[in-house]
């Protein structure tokens, strides 16, 4: 039995209010533990149940009877200087939880669904200093593409991928990656909705749209303020994708991600938002397109053949085959040519054929270098890539 099992054993058996700390800082102790990104405390068919997500994949971890639950929703909120009886609304807070001396930062947000609040505690571990570049395990011609790209004075570097493919993360690796380059005197801004993790050297800014400070809001005025580098967390409607690439071509270098499958389709996109497709061209510096899969556990992976191997499970990694994920990612620099094609609002299809010779290697040919070199399987690409898998 876990410490976590334990304590929620003792504290169920008891639900005496004085449990409740040790409680609460013994399912974020076992979320650090397992590497776990998310910790959830959700209401269950009986009482609460907490999961975690690990590596993308949610894991069920020990049930919990709702009196207990509930005074641990409590807690965190108190936690996070947070209004502990407004159960009817959602909130956000931040708390910081420290495990063998080493300090987390824990995003709480609480959300109240028909049968009861829903708590999910987001982890951020690493410390600033790992927040390198260099350390995100992307491959190295990338990384030195990306450097190129926040080299220049002016321009859009856009990151594509869905939800959890680690674009935030990389966006704040460039962020520390232009700190060190310009100095701490350089003048760096961010909008972001919510602010994931504080940044020393970076002015930043959290959407918050029932006060009316939306992105597109919080963009305008802040450009008044002639910022080097902009980080806007996310480009979602066409007021901010176009204030975006006027930023882009107007002296600011501007960091931000879209929703988006892939290079053309990001492109594709800044274009359904109302973006000319010349400006688009003129503007954007790269795209950089996204995927995490998970790393096959090196204590148990099997050799199924001379370049493939396959996920088996040992203690180590928690029966899962797997421990922790890699970044698969393809990245296209926007030249002369490729701007060419672009201003011709050529289709999706036609502009992917164009601009493919273009990208360093596509998140595919990614993906086949990181089978045959064990650290991840072919089904866990293909459940990440899709059709598009190898
Ligand atoms: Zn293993």
């Amino acid at each position: 039995m876990t410490r976590l099992m334990e304590q929620v054993a003792a504290a169920s058996a008891d639900p005496d209010e004085r449990n409740v700390p040790d409680f609460v800082a013994a399912m974020l102790n076992e979320a650090v533990t397992r590497d776990a990104t998310d910790a959830y405390l959700e209401p269950a068919p009986q009482g609460y149940r907490i999961r975690f997500r690990v590596d993308g994949v949610f894991e069920d971890v020990e049930g919990v009877s709702l009196t207990l639950a509930e005074r641990a929703i409590s807690r965190l909120k108190v936690l996070s200087k947070l209004v502990v009886y407004r159960r009817e609304v959602p909130q956000e807070g931040h708390l910081r939880h420290t495990l063998d001396g080493v300090e987390h930062d824990v995003r709480a947000s609480f959300f109240p669904t028909v049968r009861g609040e829903r708590a999910v505690c987001r982890l951020f571990r690493r410390s600033l200093s790992e927040l390198e570049l260099g350390g995100l395990g992307l491959p190295e011609a990338i990384v030195s593409g990306i450097e190129q790209s926040l080299s220049r004075p002016q321009g859009l570097l856009l990151v594509a991928g869905p939800a959890g493919s680690g674009k935030t993360t990389t966006l704040y690796a460039c962020l520390a990656y232009l700190l060190k380059q310009r100095g701490q005197f350089a003048n760096l801004v961010s909008v972001e909705d919510p602010v994931e993790r504080e940044l020393p050297g970076v002015h930043q800014t959290a959407v918050n749209t029932a006060q009316d400070l939306t992105y597109a809001r919080a963009l305008r005025s802040l450009l008044r303020q002639d910022p080097e580098v902009l980080l806007l967390g996310e480009i979602r409607d066409s007021e901010t994708a176009g204030i975006s690439v006027e930023a882009g071509l107007t002296g600011h270098l501007v960091l931000t991600s879209v929703h988006a499958a892939d290079g053309p389709d990001a492109f594709l996109r800044l274009v359904s938002l109302g973006v000319e497709p010349f400006m688009a061209a003129s503007a954007v510096a790269a795209v950089l397109v996204l995927r995490l899969v998970r790393r096959l556990c090196p204590s148990c992976r099997r050799q199924v053949s001379d370049r493939e191997w396959e996920p088996a499970g040992c203690d180590a990694c928690r029966q899962t085959g797997f421990d922790g994920r890699l970044p698969l990612a393809e990245l296209l620099p926007v030249d002369a040519d490729t701007s060419q094609a672009l201003r011709q609002g050529l289709s999706s299809r036609e502009l992917a054929r164009q601009l493919g010779d273009r990208r360093t290697a596509t998140l595919k040919d990614c993906a086949e270098q990181r089978i045959g070199a064990g650290e991840t399987s072919r089904g866990e690409a293909c459940r990440v890539l899709g059709n598009s898998g190898p």
